[in-house]
């Protein structure tokens, strides 16, 4: 098949961990290589954010990604990017109507947005579009309040996407529940997980070196709602129990370990640890390259994840593929992936306390971690590799492909209103 994935901020190509730079480009970047082993023939559409950028980059055998001319070529944070989706769905129709694709997947409401205006504009040599959402706007409103810097057209323009694409591929089943409320109906509703990249996470390997502590590790974006704070003050719980044999390392966040201390979230973070005493215990390591990042989790006795609320989720599915216990906050994702004292230990959101108590049960117990650990790798490496996430994702491409041939489905997504188009790029996006 021809597939084009629209991935309008998450370049595959993208340095992970910073503020905009998370699981969406490992998705995208993931899903279409292990497509392509399938022998398909796949295009990342995504906006340039730098002037150098060539039009195509090959990504890999089968996978091209192209940098579409949508606003300004420099980095937009995602919030203000809405303003130059009529831009970006413009290229696309004219890229698909030299050649239209079997089907097309968006990633992100506002990739949505694009693709079907792209799509509409085609008329009965419409392709189908096939969504996945990675974060509900709803969602967050409930969790960040009047924090989320969405731009307020995503109320109505998200749940149009949803209603609108010919299918939804959510990543858990937590997410198909909050699409129903949004007039998404169940029949369109697709439910098929993220992957972990089963050949860089594998228990054997190399890992870094650590001293005897009892070594926890967070690892991914550093924005308030992923709670690496929680974890901070669960280890003060602990020391404040006279447990000082155990440490913390944090991974992630806008910088590398060079100038790691110059991010602001760093920064927010060291803050709250020197507040709660345990500022020695905790190091910060900064961004580290997704390919050195199973020998850090390799060192690690655990690792924690506790975010108020999780789309999906990669990082939980990384460690338990490197084959270490996870203790998850029981949202989204998470309670599909780890099984609560199978392959690590779920634990309420936003609850401190019980992120101390988990730590201190796997602390204790070398052979339940021995347990979680082996169960994990078991479970990440037979239900969560890209090739099956790939063969799950096709089967629901083809079903499109099958169902409308004459691609004769209008777009009910408006044309955005001018006023979303004269907003201008301002601010800071943390999802
Ligand atoms: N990541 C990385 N290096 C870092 C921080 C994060 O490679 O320094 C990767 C991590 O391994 C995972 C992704 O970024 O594959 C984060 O995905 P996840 O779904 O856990 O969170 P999101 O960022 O999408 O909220």
């Amino acid at each position: 098949m021809r597939i084009s994935m629209v991935s309008e901020h998450a370049s595959p190509l993208a340095a992970l961990g910073g503020v905009d730079a998370g699981g969406q480009n490992v998705h995208v970047a993931a899903l279409s290589a292990a497509l392509a082993e399938r022998g398909h023939s796949v295009t990342v559409y995504t906006r340039r954010d730098d002037p150098h950028l060539p039009e195509r980059v090959p990504l890999c055998r089968g996978v091209d990604v192209v940098h579409v001319d949508a606003g300004p070529p420099a980095a937009v944070p995602k919030d203000d990017l809405l303003p130059f989706m009529p831009e970006f769905g413009r290229v696309l129709a004219e890229h698909w109507r030299e050649d239209v694709p079997d089907v097309v997947h968006s990633h992100f409401w506002m990739s949505g947005v694009a693709a079907l205006q792209a799509a509409a504009r085609l008329g009965t040599a419409r392709p189908p579009v096939a969504h996945t959402f990675h974060a509900l706007g709803n969602v967050k409103r409930r969790h960040q309040g009047a924090e989320d810097t969405s731009p307020p057209e995503r109320e109505t323009l998200e749940p149009a996407v949803g209603r609108s694409a010919d299918t939804v591929v959510a990543t858990c089943s937590d997410e198909a529940f909050e699409l129903i409320p949004l007039g998404v109906p169940s029949s369109r509703i697709a439910v098929v997980p993220c992957g972990v990249d089963t050949e860089l996470f594998t228990p054997e390997g190399p890992a870094e070196e650590r001293g005897a502590r009892f070594r926890i590790m967070t690892v991914g974006r550093l924005v308030p709602r992923k709670g690496v704070g929680l974890t901070i003050t669960a280890l003060a719980r602990l020391v404040a129990e006279g447990r000082d044999d155990i440490e913390l390392t944090v991974i992630g966040g806008s910088r590398g370990p060079r100038d790691v201390l110059d991010d602001p979230d760093v920064q927010r973070l060291r803050a709250h640890a020197r507040r709660e005493g345990v500022e020695h215990l905790v190091s910060f390591r900064g961004q580290v390259p997704h390919a050195e990042l199973a020998a850090a989790l390799r060192s690690a006795d655990a690792v924690v994840c506790a975010p108020w609320y999780e789309p999906f989720g990669i990082v939980p599915l990384e460690a338990m593929a490197t084959g270490v216990p996870v203790i998850a906050a029981a949202v989204g994702g998470l309670i599909d992936t780890v099984v609560h004292g199978g392959t690590g230990l779920h634990v309420p959101p936003r609850d401190p306390d019980a992120i101390a108590a988990a730590i201190r049960t796997l602390r204790d117990d070398p052979e339940l971690r021995a347990d979680l650990a082996r169960a994990g790798v078991a479970r990440a490496h037979t239900r969560y590799s890209w090739a099956k996430v790939a063969a799950d994702t096709e089967r629901v491409y083809r079903a499109l492909a099958a169902a409308s041939p004459t691609g004769a489905a209008e777009s009910r997504i408006a044309p955005l209103p001018r006023r979303a188009a004269a907003r201008r790029a301002t601010g800071g996006a943390r999802a």
